[in-house]
């Protein structure tokens, strides 16, 4: 089934001048790039994105990591496209990731770990109208 998820290559991953090995590896995987914006996060921004971790020891230190430098923020269109970007992305501290995997080949931490994904339908929509309130969640 064709479906949406967002996507955020992170200010350690802009940083790095990582940004093209990442879209080509999206695009590699099937997942079609169908928004795209290069923006700066303000801190609330930043606090509204991850709300759902407001209670997590880490949400602080997130969000001025978040606001540290521009990020990439997509919209991926393709088949299980939340399920196969998960994959793409690898375990959320790098150093747990499977070879392979962006967070393997980017992440320096647990916390700088150079991309978001969406996890669920759920949050896919959340996610993708906080930053492209014109889109729908399937194309
Ligand atoms: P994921 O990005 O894999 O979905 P989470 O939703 O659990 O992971 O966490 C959101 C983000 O918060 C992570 O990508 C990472 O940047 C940061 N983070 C998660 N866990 C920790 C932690 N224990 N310490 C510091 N930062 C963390
Ligand atoms: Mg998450």
């Amino acid at each position: 089934m064709s479906e949406r998820t967002l996507a955020i290559i992170k200010p350690d991953a802009v940083k790095k001048q990582a940004i093209g090995d990442i879209i080509a590896r999206y695009e590699k995987a099937g997942l079609k790039p169908v928004a795209l914006r290069m923006m700066q996060f303000s801190k609330s921004t930043a606090q509204g994105f991850y709300a759902v971790h407001k209670a997590r020891p880490f949400f602080d230190s997130l969000c001025t990591f978040m606001v540290s430098g521009p990020v990439v923020v997509l919209v991926l269109q393709g088949d299980n496209a939340i399920k196969k970007n998960r994959e793409l992305m690898g375990a959320t501290d790098p150093a747990k990731a499977e070879p392979g995997t962006i967070r393997k080949a980017h992440g320096t931490n647990i916390e700088f770990n150079a991309v978001h994904g969406s996890d669920s339908p759920e949050t896919a929509k959340f996610e993708i109208a906080y930053f492209f309130p014109e889109m729908d969640l399937v194309g």
